[in-house]
């Protein structure tokens, strides 16, 4: 059989074909937004969370590397805005928390 290709679009100068017309995904956005959202509380058996003797009230806190004031509050890994924690991916920690890898926050 014969194939012929009479119906096949022209190509005429200037004309985008409409595949190339679909809307670009506002992707960087919507992704910042859903990884905020996807924000959970720290629980306190996350493994990581033990080994750094993560707990929610620093001011009960008794470790040997507790530093009286101390809290996520003013710690270099916290993001105030979210209540993210570098050290915990994925997880939220509250103000008030602390764990042994606290830093203290540049002025
Ligand atoms: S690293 Fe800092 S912000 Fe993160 S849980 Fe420990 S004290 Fe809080």
């Amino acid at each position: 059989m014969h194939e012929h290709h009479e119906h096949f679009p022209p190509r005429l100068p200037g004309q985008g074909r409409p595949a190339c017309r679909r809307r670009a995904l506002r992707g960087p956005a919507l992704v910042g937004q859903a990884y905020a959202q996807e924000l959970k509380p720290l629980p306190l058996d996350n493994p990581q969370a033990k080994a750094l003797a993560y707990a929610l009230d620093a001011t009960a806190v008794k470790h040997p590397s507790f530093k009286p004031g101390s809290n996520c509050a003013n710690c270099q890994f916290f993001t105030a805005a979210t209540g993210a924690c570098t050290l915990f991916p994925g997880f939220s920690v509250p103000a008030e928390a602390w764990c042994s890898a606290w830093a203290k926050k540049a002025a």
